[in-house]
């Protein structure tokens, strides 16, 4: 059976290229009947942030990907924790030590930064020479009491070339002697990522390892270990994904929204330090540092200062994409046709239509285009297909993450919200549209550019005291009965239905976006209708 893993280290929040691997995994052991596998890949002891693994697997998820075995469903091969696996790797260490098929090493990083300048000189690249005679168990000891760096090397065999069978990109030859050894196992006891890897790919049976192209280049070397721990397994199959580029050009990287968001701090007419520092919660001198192209602050910083001032910064991690109003099955959707097509011309797809189609066999050798206009489509094909009890559920969910008022609303408000947004691109959208409706003690804010816009033109006051005055006078507020009522203001007047229209919703909801007009009036009702415009007129 198919056996896949998505093994991330993890050192932050789940981003886009990490789910996009995460998914591949995951649709291939699901059209196959197979089993995926969460492996948290963390010995790297200094590079780990003790929440991100718990982090990633909520954004998994979030989108709707299920491991069938991992860190906290368990399984039959765990741990699934590689800090927790350190014995396994010692005994194979030991094992490979004592068949002469790898060597210890002692060299501190000095030494090695010698090597490599030397190496620089003579205009070769750095390749670990190999020494005559591999250092004894004493040798190891002795360096250990001298407190000298002890690490151990894979001796890669020499002799013929590495033939790496890519699923996407064909054979590839690899020269071993361009390899040179690496080192398996740190001075600090942890193993390195390419030998614990294979360890692990080989004790959990995986039979597919799919991932990012950057990995191509371990390829060679975790197939020489493989064979030369375990020359009885046939090797997995393996398939490197191509590189995804973003539409601002250049590789799709996390520093995307520190650099948008610096970018908007610089062009502010009045630029206030201390208060940027204050929003984000950080000191001043990391808001200079910052500015200055030296530093990155946290992401609640970011994301409190470019709320703060009003820009919106391209999505990267899954957190932010939840964030913007975006649903799971946009982000699979859309994350499944990064280096894949389903071989016919159909672009928005449900997760079983995906699992139906996939196919390593049609993975893309070309880059693919990060595309955010792309995105937003899908996202407004997906909220309405989905059926409104489903949108209600992540709109609850959305609505709780950023503490909108709309959360007051009843299922019942929310459910006809839903059907009145028909087109919204977001859930954000659905929530600009409506919050007007549950705002803290009925009070708006006014946005400046709405009120100056349309409520400080010429008349615009005046129609709006006629308005209210035939609203004053209305029983029933239906749609209907609202719309005849301003549709035949608006010809009395001889003017668009804007004309009317536009106040009125200004005075309602403080902003120019909102439900259509007769659905806002309806919805708040005539108490608070005629309360909110007396308080605009004031
Ligand atoms: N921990 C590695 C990473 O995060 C996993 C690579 C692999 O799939 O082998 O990139």
């Amino acid at each position: 059976p198919v056996v896949t893993r998505f093994a991330p280290s993890p050192t932050g929040y789940l981003h886009v290229g990490g789910a996009r691997t995460a998914l591949f995994n995951w649709l291939w052991a699901r059209r196959t009947g197979g089993r995926f596998i969460l492996r948290i890949e963390d010995t790297d002891q200094k590079r780990n942030t003790p929440t991100a693994a718990q982090q990633v697997m909520t954004d998994l998820r979030w989108l709707g990907i299920e491991w069938d075995e991992g860190p906290d469903v368990g399984g039959p091969n765990g741990p699934y924790c590689q800090s927790e696996r350190r014995d396994l790797y010692d005994k194979h260490i030991r094992q490979l030590l004592d068949e002469g098929k790898a060597y210890y090493c002692f060299e501190t990083s000095e030494d090695l930064d010698v090597m490599r300048q030397e190496a620089e000189t003579r205009k070769t690249g750095f390749i670990f020479r190999r020494p005559e005679r591999s250092p004894s168990e004493q040798d190891a000891q002795k360096a250990r009491a001298e407190g000298r760096p002890v690490t151990v090397r894979f001796a890669i065999p020499q002799d013929v070339p590495i033939v790496v069978n890519d699923i996407v990109r064909g054979q590839i030859s690899f020269n071993p002697a361009e390899l040179g050894d690496f080192i398996i196992l740190k001075s600090d006891g942890f193993p390195t990522y390419n030998f614990a890897c294979v360890v692990d790919d080989r004790l959990m049976d995986v039979t597919h390892v799919i991932r990012g192209q950057e990995h191509l280049m371990n390829t060679p070397g975790q197939q020489a270990l493989w064979q030369a721990m375990f020359p009885e397994a046939p090797l997995p199959q393996y398939a490197h994904m191509s590189v995804t580029v973003s539409d601002s050009g250049g590789k799709l990287s996390k520093r995307e929204r520190p650099k948008a968001l610096r970018t908007a701090i610089q062009a502010l007419p009045d630029l206030d330090t201390a208060r940027l520092a204050e929003v984000g919660g950080i000191g001043e001198e990391e808001v200079q540092t910052f500015l200055a192209g030296e530093s990155v602050p946290d992401m609640p910083a970011i994301d409190a200062i470019a709320k703060h001032i009003g820009v919106h910064l391209p999505e990267i991690n899954i957190v932010d994409f939840c964030k913007s109003g975006y649903l799971p099955e946009t982000l699979v959707n859309f994350l499944a046709l990064l280096g894949w097509n389903p071989g016919d011309q159909r672009e928005v797809m449900t997760v079983e239509e995906l699992i139906e189609s996939f196919d390593l066999t049609r993975l893309t050798k070309s880059n693919s285009l990060f595309d955010r206009q792309k995105l937003v489509a899908f996202n407004t094909e997906h909220l309405r297909m989905l059926p409104g009890e489903k949108v209600l559920g992540y709109l609850k969910a959305y609505l709780t993450e950023v503490q909108s008022p709309l959360l007051k609303a009843d299922d019942e408000t929310l459910l006809r919200i839903i059907r009145l947004c028909e087109g919204a691109r977001t859930l954000e959208d659905i929530d600009n549209k409506s919050r007007f409706l549950f705002v803290v003690d009925d009070k708006i804010e006014f946005d400046e550019k709405a009120v100056k816009k349309v409520l400080l033109k010429a008349g615009a006051l005046d129609v709006l005291h006629v308005v209210r005055d035939r609203l004053a006078t209305m029983d029933e507020y239906t749609e209907q009965a609202l719309e005849e009522m301003l549709r035949g203001l608006a010809e009395e007047k001889q003017v668009g239905l804007g004309k009317v229209a536009q106040p009125l919703r200004v005075a309602l909801c403080g902003t120019t976006i909102s439900l259509s007009i007769f659905d806002s009036v309806n919805l708040l009702g005539k108490e608070r209708t005629l309360a909110r415009i007396d308080a605009a007129l004031e």
